[in-house]
Parts: structure tokens; C-alpha cells; sequence
């Protein structure tokens, strides 16, 4: 720590990421990847576009990108923000849509940005626990509050809540501002775009990470009321008026026309999560309901930190987050049925 730092930046306290290893041998089911690739419809135009274009600065209103997202999801181009990624377009929420001086309110077990997030911008919050099945509990986010987000499905747990439930949130909540991260949506949930019209006060967020195989290319968004949206373009513009370079307009926007793909790959994880769901059973895993493309599950009488070292040593890494309540629980990403072959050979090793 040097003294030129801020008093500021001494006090954060950063998001750590998930390990990227450098080894391409691992088979790596720690950061909900998804194992496929993109469509080769988006590689096709991104290097047409390297070819071309890498002179100029891109669209900053991303226009192509927009109609491609609200014409996908049957919203107005008003109603989309695009960020480099759906952390930054959720740093951006941060920034700007919750009150200060009332707690943000999300659950205690959830991604572990959200509690940096308001270390970054001062904001109070409160965490509303899960019930013993690991389920968000919706009638506990009634108090007051400068907002809420929850994913949903919800992560690391991966259960999902239905809109029914949401629908119930937002109709006695409508001071603040509620978000749904659907950053897992594709792989099961169904997804609140479609209550965006009647609730002026929701907003969605969506990454392009995972169903659409784009982690590296670092697209996500958000689609709500043209309000809400106009707050987002605002802090946007006063931070970073280029957040998508021209790759990851045109790649992303491709990926929206290729949907033959975005189905097969999709269903293929779907289909390989059951699969490990019953294989996982049968090693004696207690393995929670899943609607994400990874799987949360806790060995009968194992400890998960063994195991998790145990995998590694055969060259498999999975994710285990050492928090109360969790520490027993091991977040496996679901990959394709090879990856899932060398997952259990090393489980059959050690157990
Ligand atoms: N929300 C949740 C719940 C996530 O798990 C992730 C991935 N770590 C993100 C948002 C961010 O994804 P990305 O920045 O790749 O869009």
C-alpha cells in the first residue's frame, strides 16, 4: 500500500474472481463457462470486422447491438443498455438507481459482487437469508429499502424463482428499484423481460457470458423502463462513452441471429446437467435443483475443501466458496459429457 493512495481505496475491499488457469489441460468447471463456443455465425463477422474496421472507434451507442437485443426479447431499443460485460452494466445500477440512506436489500447467499458493489459506492445493505432449502423467500423483501437484486436463478445455489413470485415482489414494491440478474436465465428460468411494460420500476439484467458462449468477448445488458435506461446512458456517458469495442457489438449482435445454435447448445447443457444430477446422486451427493448451467451440491460425508483438492490433483477445478452455511458445498459447472467423464473418474478415485 502506497501513501499516495486515497483513504478510499485503502477501505475497498475487491471482488475476487474465480481462478482462470493458463493450463489448457485442466478440465475447468469453476467459472459457469459454457463448453461449445459461440455460434460460428459471430466469429464469422468478427473477423470481417477485425479485417475492416479496427482503425476506427465504434458505435458509443452501440445501435446495432440494441435493436438486435430488443428485437430478440420484443422490447424497444429505448428499453436496452449494453456494458462491457453484465458486471459493469450492474456496476452502473450501483452507481445510480438504488437510494442512499435505505439498506439495498438482496440474500446472504448470492454473487459476491454485489456486497463490493456497494463497498464501491457507499451504499448500506442487508441481507435476508434463504430458507433451509436454499430458496430466496420473497415476503422478506417488503421492509423498507433503497432497492433489490437478486439473481434469478438464483447463484452459487442455482434455484429459481418463478415470475409468479416476482410478479408478487414487484406489485407490493414498486418505490424502489428491483432487479433481476438473469445472468443464468437461458439454462431453464423464465425471465422477467416480460413484465418490464407493467413494472416501470424493474430492471433486467442479462449476460451473453453463458448460453451465448461470449465470456471473453464481455457483453451483458439490461432492459427496463426507458427512465431507468436513461439513468444508466447517463453514467455511462460520464465514465466510459466507448464500452464496447466494434468486435463485441457486431460478434454479440450475430449471436441473437443465429438461434438454431443458441437451442442445441442450450439444451445440450441442460441435458448434461441431468445427467451429472443422477451421476452425482449415485456418489452419494445431496445435490440442490438446478436451472443454471452448473450444479451445487454437498457430499454426505466428505469435506468439500478434500475433495476440491482432491479434484485438482486430477487436474479438475471446481468451485468452492468457504462462507458460512455453504462451506460444505462444491459449485460445479456443467461441461460437455467428456468433461463430465473425467469429473467422475477422479470421484470414483477419491471416494
Ligand atoms: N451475475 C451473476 C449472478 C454471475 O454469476 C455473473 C458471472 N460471474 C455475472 C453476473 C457477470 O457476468 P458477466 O460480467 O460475464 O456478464
Amino acid at each position: 500500500m502506497s501513501r499516495y493512495w486515497s483513504p478510499f481505496v485503502k477501505d475497498l475491499v475487491p471482488y475476487v474472481p474465480g481462478e482462470q488457469p493458463k493450463l489448457s489441460k485442466l478440465t475447468k468447471l469453476n467459472t459457469n463457462e459454457n463448453p461449445y463456443g459461440p455460434s460460428p455465425k459471430v466469429l464469422e463477422v468478427i473477423k470481417a470486422e477485425a479485417t475492416a474496421a479496427l482503425r476506427l472507434y465504434p458505435d458509443p451507442n452501440s445501435d446495432v447491438l440494441k435493436t438486435a437485443i430488443a428485437d430478440y426479447h420484443g422490447v424497444a431499443a429505448e428499453q436496452v443498455f449494453v456494458g462491457n460485460g453484465s458486471d459493469e452494466v450492474l456496476a452502473h445500477v450501483f452507481h445510480g438507481l438504488f437510494q442512499h440512506g435505505k439498506p439495498l436489500l438482496f440474500p446472504d447467499i448470492t454473487y459476491s459482487f454485489y456486497p463490493v458493489y456497494c463497498g464501491l459506492y457507499k451504499i448500506p445493505y442487508e441481507v435476508i437469508p434463504l430458507d433451509d432449502k436454499f430458496q430466496i423467500k420473497i415476503e422478506e423483501y417488503r421492509g423498507i429499502n433503497g432497492g433489490i437484486i437478486f439473481p434469478n436463478p438464483n447463484a452459487p445455489t442455482g434455484c429459481f424463482l418463478s415470475l409468479a413470485e416476482i410478479e408478487r415482489l414487484l406489485t407490493v414494491n414498486n418505490e424502489t428499484v428491483v432487479v433481476i440478474d438473469e445472468a443464468y436465465v437461458d439454462f431453464g428460468g423464465d425471465s422477467a423481460i416480460s413484465l418490464v411494460d407493467r413494472f416501470p420500476n424493474l430492471l433486467v439484467t442479462q449476460t451473453l457470458s453463458k448460453s451465448r458462449s461470449l465470456a471473453g468477448l464481455r457483453v451483458g445488458f439490461a432492459v427496463g423502463h426507458p427512465d431507468l435506461i436513461e439513468a444508466l446512458e447517463r453514467i455511462k456517458n460520464s465514465f466510459n462513452s466507448y464500452p464496447l469495442d466494434r468486435l463485441a457489438q457486431l460478434g454479440a449482435a450475430a449471436s441473437f441471429a443465429d438461434e438454431p445454435y443458441f437451442q442445441q447448445t442450450r439444451q445440450a447443457v441442460m441435458a448434461e446437467r441431468e445427467a451429472m444430477v443422477t451421476r452425482l446422486a449415485s456418489f452419494d451427493f445431496q445435490v440442490l435443483p438446478s436451472s443454471a448451467n452448473f450444479v451445487f451440491c454437498r457430499h454426505m460425508s466428505r469435506d468439500a475443501s478434500e475433495l476440491a483438492a482432491g479434484l485438482r490433483e486430477d487436474g479438475v477445478i471446481v468451485r468452492h466458496f468457504k462462507m458460512p452455511r455453504i462451506e460444505q458445498y462444491l459449485r460445479i459447472t456443467v461441461g460437455r459429457p467428456e468433461d463430465s467423464e473425467v469429473l467422475f473418474k477422479s470421484l470414483q478415485r477419491l471416494l
